[in-house]
């Protein structure tokens, strides 16, 4: 037969192709199913450094910005404990007493943590949010009834890498989602909705700027959807963003320009 080979295998890619080739080449034709597929997950492995059961974010062009461990108890304690005086509320006392780490079997097949964190103002659990989703986690508030107590959903995860020239609202999105605010709802069946921005969007009339609400779930107050838009507010100032109020719950914001 005549080579018709769309490869090099004298390239390190072209050799790892080739080390498939020689395993499956000899089933001959009608590959069995289950010995293709065994030796398929040995190559991602072992030629591949790829874990076939892992996310597909492993393939991609650009890799994600971070990675978070597994979300076990011990890890996301762990990260917790890491955080130090500023997710606490005591000197001198111990720090677990701050807060509760748990798995619940029923929830996402056991793969997540709930974190309740005793005491804490919403700020507080803002920046728990924050210090977890920075550690690669997918941490999300549950909605509260009481003041000074806050659930958090974690789930292992990544973020991923945001180019420099991508548009402005992403930048937005992800300043918002690494400094500890949830949008709306993701996943009905995990997140209970708490007061937080509306996806950032242009302002068609303002070019450069975007425009971003807040989102509620029935029962929060004014007052609560006020400190939230404050608390996006400020934390876009200090990245030195520019800030133009638009009402107590909407806010127009525009990126700081490149020097
Ligand atoms: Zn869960």
């Amino acid at each position: 037969m005549r080579l018709t080979r769309l490869f090099d295998p004298t390239t390190p890619d072209g050799e790892r192709i080739a080390v498939l080739g020689r395993r499956l080449l000899p089933l001959q034709t009608n590959w069995p199913g289950s010995d293709a597929v065994t030796i398929l997950r040995e190559w991602f492995v072992e030629s591949l450094g790829i874990d076939p059961d892992g996310p597909d974010y492993q393939v991609h062009a650009v890799p994600p910005l971070l990675i978070s461990r597994e979300a076990t108890v011990n890890f996301v304690r762990e990260a917790l404990l890491g955080a130090g005086p500023a997710l606490h509320n005591s000197h001198g006392r111990d720090h677990r007493d701050d807060f509760a780490v748990v798995t619940e079997p029923e929830c996402c097949d056991g793969d997540c943590v709930t974190v309740t964190l005793f005491e804490a103002s919403a700020s507080r659990a803002r920046f728990a949010l924050s210090w977890l989703r920075q550690a690669g986690y997918e941490a999300t508030a549950l909605y509260s009834e009481t003041e000074d107590e806050h659930r958090l959903h974690v789930l292992g995860g990544f973020i991923p890498a945001t180019p420099a020239d991508a548009p402005a609202e992403i930048h937005a999105a992800q300043h918002l989602w690494l400094k500890g605010f949830s949008s709306p709802t993701i996943r009905a069946d995990v997140y209970v909705e708490v007061p937080g921005p509306t996806p950032p969007v242009p302002v068609a009339w303002r070019p450069g700027w975007l425009s971003t609400d807040i989102a509620a779930p029935h029962g929060s107050t004014a007052k609560q959807r006020k400190k939230v838009a404050n608390a996006i507010a400020d934390s876009f100032r200090s990245a030195d963003w520019q800030v133009d109020r638009r009402g107590p719950e909407a806010l127009h914001i525009c990126p700081p320009s490149t020097p």
